[in-house]
C-alpha cells in the first residue's frame, strides 16, 4: 500500500516534471512534443476557416445577382438590417439566433452555418495534412473556388467567369513553384477544357440545343490547372458517375426526365475534392493493379 502511494506519488512528479520542461523548452526544440501545440494551431486554422466560409456565403450570394462582394456591410435581404460583429459570428450566430434575423425574425438559410463549418473543417485538415507551403496555400485556394462554385451551381445553374478564369491563371501560376508541376497543369487545362468542349459541341451539333455550359469547360480547365491532367480525368470519372446515378434516380422515383438538366458543376466540384484528397492513393492503388 504505501509503495503504491509512493508510486503515485512518483508519478505525479514526474508528470510535473514533465508539463515543466514543455513550458520551459524553446519552441524550436519542441519536436518530440508538439502535439498540443499543432492541436492548437489546427484549432486556429478552424476559426480562420469559418471567417472565410463566412465571406464565401456572401460570394455565394451576391456573384449570381452581379453585386459587389467587398460593399456594402452584411444586411437582412429582407428588412436590411445591417448585422453587427456579434450577429455575424461564423456559425455561432446562426445557432444563437435560430436561424432567424434579429430585426424582423425573417428566416436566415441553413446554407450559411453549413459553408461556414465545410470551410472551417477544410482548413483545419488542410492544415493538419499538409505542411505550411505553397501547396497548403493553393489547395486551400481551390477548395474555397469549389465550394462557392458547388454552392451557385446548385441553386442558379450557374458557374461564374469570375471564379473560373482567374481560378485557371492562380493554378497554373501555383504549378510553377508546387504540385503538380506547370508541365502537368498545362496538359490539364487543355485536356480538361478540350475534352468538356468536344463533348458539348457534339451534344449540340446532334441535338441542337445546349447539353453543357461553357462554364463547365472552364470549370474542369480550372480542376487542370491546380490538380494536373490525371486528377483531373479522375474528377470528370467521378462527377459523370455521380451525375448518372442521381439522374438515374430522378427518373426512377419520376422527378425529373431524361432532359432535366442536373447542374454538372455541383457533380464536377464534388469529384475534384475526392481527387484532389484521395485522388493520388486511389491513382497508386489502380497502377498497382496494372
Ligand atoms: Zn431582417
Amino acid at each position: 500500500m504505501t509503495l503504491r502511494i509512493a508510486d503515485c506519488g512518483l508519478r505525479i512528479a514526474d508528470c510535473g516534471l514533465r508539463i515543466a520542461d514543455f513550458l520551459t523548452t524553446p519552441i524550436h526544440d519542441q519536436s518530440a512534443i508538439r502535439d498540443p501545440q499543432s492541436a492548437l494551431l489546427t484549432l486556429v486554422a478552424a476559426a480562420f476557416g469559418g471567417v472565410i466560409g463566412s465571406f464565401l456565403n456572401v460570394c455565394i450570394h451576391r456573384l449570381p445577382r452581379g453585386a459587389s462582394v467587398v460593399l456594402p456591410a452584411s444586411a437582412c435581404p429582407r428588412c436590411g438590417h445591417e448585422l453587427s460583429w456579434f450577429e455575424n459570428i461564423p456559425i455561432v450566430s446562426w445557432v444563437v439566433l435560430r436561424g432567424r434575423c434579429r430585426a424582423c425574425r425573417a428566416a436566415i438559410g441553413i446554407r450559411y452555418p453549413i459553408v461556414e463549418a465545410i470551410t472551417a473543417a477544410m482548413f483545419a485538415a488542410a492544415w493538419w495534412y499538409y505542411v505550411p507551403s505553397a501547396l497548403l496555400v493553393s489547395r486551400l485556394l481551390f477548395g474555397c473556388a469549389l465550394i462557392v462554385l458547388f454552392a451557385i451551381d446548385l441553386e442558379h445553374h450557374l458557374l461564374p467567369n469570375v471564379i473560373t478564369l482567374p481560378g485557371i491563371v492562380v493554378g497554373f501560376l501555383f504549378s510553377l513553384v508546387t504540385e503538380p508541376g506547370w508541365q502537368a497543369s498545362l496538359i490539364g487545362i487543355l485536356a480538361g477544357g478540350g475534352v468538356l468542349f468536344g463533348v458539348a459541341e457534339a451534344y449540340y451539333r446532334v441535338r441542337h440545343e445546349e447539353g453543357l455550359g461553357m462554364g463547365d469547360v472552364k470549370m474542369l480547365a480550372m480542376v487542370g490547372a491546380f490538380l494536373g491532367w490525371k486528377l483531373t480525368l479522375m474528377t470528370l470519372m467521378m462527377a459523370s458517375l455521380g451525375g448518372s446515378v442521381i439522374g438515374v434516380l430522378l427518373i426512377v422515383t419520376r422527378r425529373g426526365g431524361l432532359k432535366y438538366a442536373l447542374p454538372f458543376g455541383t457533380f464536377l466540384a464534388l469529384g475534384a475534392a475526392a481527387a484532389a484528397t484521395v485522388g493520388p492513393a486511389v491513382l497508386d492503388w489502380y497502377l498497382g493493379l496494372l
